[in-house]
């Protein structure tokens, strides 16, 4: 059996710092389509060059360009047994792809994470990435301990292009016509559990650890 674990939640909503958590306690491959995307612009590839501008203003990246890119990362080896999906899917149509992609052979758990405008609007204004590493920080909510700093590898940290306050309204936006819909079609399936993301990191994983622990033990028929 196939585990697919989907995180889903607005930008900002601390999916990508969620993911690393539970990524390592799942043993599962993190797949995180904007990291994947910011790698292609980084080495200038044809698909950077391609994404650059809808990234950049806060557009979502057709769906055509996502669907090669995710479907050949989940082909490699790292996620034979199972993967978790951060930014992915955004679109009814990536969704609808990936259900016909999976085999029936696939446990899908899909989290939602909840948390409000007023948040996400500071979260993503005020968020860190490492070049080196990826490591997600907050100028206030997860500063490094030398200011520029990654604490994980000494690499440089930086504020992202689309994390500049009229980006991240733009792409909040966007969040609500295209990727919102997704949590009617995954409740629709009974795949969906919403979790409150206004707690600290960690205790958001705790949380999000025992609603996927409830759903396996329930789909085996045991106490939630
Ligand atoms: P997403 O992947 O959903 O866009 P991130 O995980 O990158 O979100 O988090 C966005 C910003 O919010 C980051 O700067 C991160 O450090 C911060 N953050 C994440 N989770 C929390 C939390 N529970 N409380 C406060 N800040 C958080
Ligand atoms: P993220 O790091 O998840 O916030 O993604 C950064 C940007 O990459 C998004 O604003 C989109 O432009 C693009 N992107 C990432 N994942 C997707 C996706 N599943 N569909 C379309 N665009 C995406």
């Amino acid at each position: 059996m196939t585990r697919v674990v989907i995180l889903l939640g607005a930008p900002g909503a601390g999916k990508g710092t969620q993911a690393a958590n539970l990524s390592t306690s799942l043993g599962l491959a993190h797949i995180a389509t904007g990291d994947l995307f910011r790698e292609n612009l980084k080495n200038n590839t044809v698909l950077g060059e391609k994404a650059r501008g809808f990234m950049n203003s806060g557009r979502l990246v057709p769906d055509a360009l996502v669907l090669e890119m995710l479907f050949d990362r989940v082909a490699q080896p790292d996620c034979k047994s199972g993967y978790l999906l951060d930014g992915f899917p955004r679109t009814l149509p990536q969704a609808v792809a990936l259900e016909a992609a999976l085999g029936a052979n696939t446990d899908v758990q899909v989290l939602n994470l909840e948390v409000s405008e007023e948040s996400i609007l500071s979260r993503a204004t005020g968020r860190l990435l490492c070049r080196g590493c990826t490591a997600i920080y907050h100028r206030s909510f997860r500063p490094p301990v030398t200011s520029g700093v990654c604490d994980e590898c000494g690499g440089e940290l930086f504020q992202r292009e689309d994390d500049q306050e009229v980006v991240v309204r733009e792409r909040l936006n966007v969040y609500h016509t295209e990727t919102a819909p997704l949590v009617e079609f995954y409740s629709k399936r009974n795949l969906l559990v919403g979790v409150n993301g206004e707690q600290t990191p960690d205790r958001v994983t705790e949380v999000l650890m025992s609603a996927l622990a409830a759903v396996n033990s329930s789909d085996n028929g045991g106490d939630k």
